[in-house]
């Protein structure tokens, strides 16, 4: 890992040729707004700081109600690129916007990797996380009618001997309807309804296992987040991950 002294950029010559040399393989430009911190900036180069979530464990969900309460400072200081530290990276969940967040298990997941198409949420489901999540909020509800609705909802889960897998289209919405704030992870596994972080936009059928245009909707969706709470009650985590993708995958048969 380099290191990073460099805190008053200088305009040198020389030093120019060396940052202008340098800025091709590591630094990203740095954004002619300065009052826009640039949020991926500083994400895509914690990802190149090799901050990958992977194994982080939360293990430490109490420490959400502190987190959520620590109020939101206006973002006017937030540092760009250099002075980064290291150690500590930004939250990755989208609808988290509390620059003192640094830890996606503030919202119930192991890891979120948002990218180009899709964003990946994973978590472990423990005995002790069953019937500890929050419903959702008038705030949550109005967030997910304010974002971009996901066209694609798939879901794998094993607790290590058993599990289960499930992908569907996240129907579109009638006209006028409102999407649910559908939980990421389900509520009796613990999934935090009143964050925005960890809610999404769903249709309210399939996210209430209703029928759905004289279909039954409870097998794509509610089904196996009972599945996931019935291993769970077996002793053993249970691992998920829950993808949300903007538009259907497409599919080579
Ligand atoms: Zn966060």
């Amino acid at each position: 890992m380099q290191s990073r002294q460099a805190k008053k950029p200088t305009n040198a010559p020389q030093q120019g040729m060396l940052q202008e040399r340098s800025s091709l393989a590591v630094q990203p430009k740095k954004s002619k707004t300065s009052q826009q911190p640039d949020l991926k900036t500083s994400l895509m180069q914690a990802e190149q700081y090799g901050h990958h979530l992977h194994q982080m464990h939360s293990g430490n969900q109490s420490s959400l109600s502190e987190a959520s309460q620590v109020p939101q400072p206006i973002s006017t200081h937030t540092k760009t690129s250099i002075n980064v530290s290291p150690i500590q990276r930004a939250c990755r969940a989208p609808g988290c916007n509390d620059s003192n967040c640094h830890d996606e298990s503030n919202h119930g997941f192991d890891a979120v990797r948002p990218m180009r198409d899709r964003t990946v949420y994973s978590s472990t489901v423990n005995p002790t996380d069953l019937g500890q999540g929050t419903g959702t909020t008038q705030g949550t509800r109005n967030y997910v009618n304010s974002i971009s609705y996901p066209q694609q909802v798939s879901m794998s889960y094993s607790n290590g001997s058993q599990g289960g897998h499930t992908e569907f289209e996240n129907a579109p919405l009638r006209s006028g309807q409102r999407a649910d704030a559908g939980h990421i992870r389900g509520q009796q596994n613990g999934g935090y309804g009143n964050q925005n972080a960890a809610v999404f936009p769903q249709n309210p059928q399939q996210n209430r296992g209703n029928h759905l245009n004289g279909q039954p909707t409870r097998a794509i969706w509610r089904e196996h987040e009972d599945n996931i709470r019935n291993l769970t009650q077996g002793g053993q985590p249970t691992r998920m991950a829950v993808t949300l993708r903007e538009q259907p995958r497409k599919r080579y048969s």
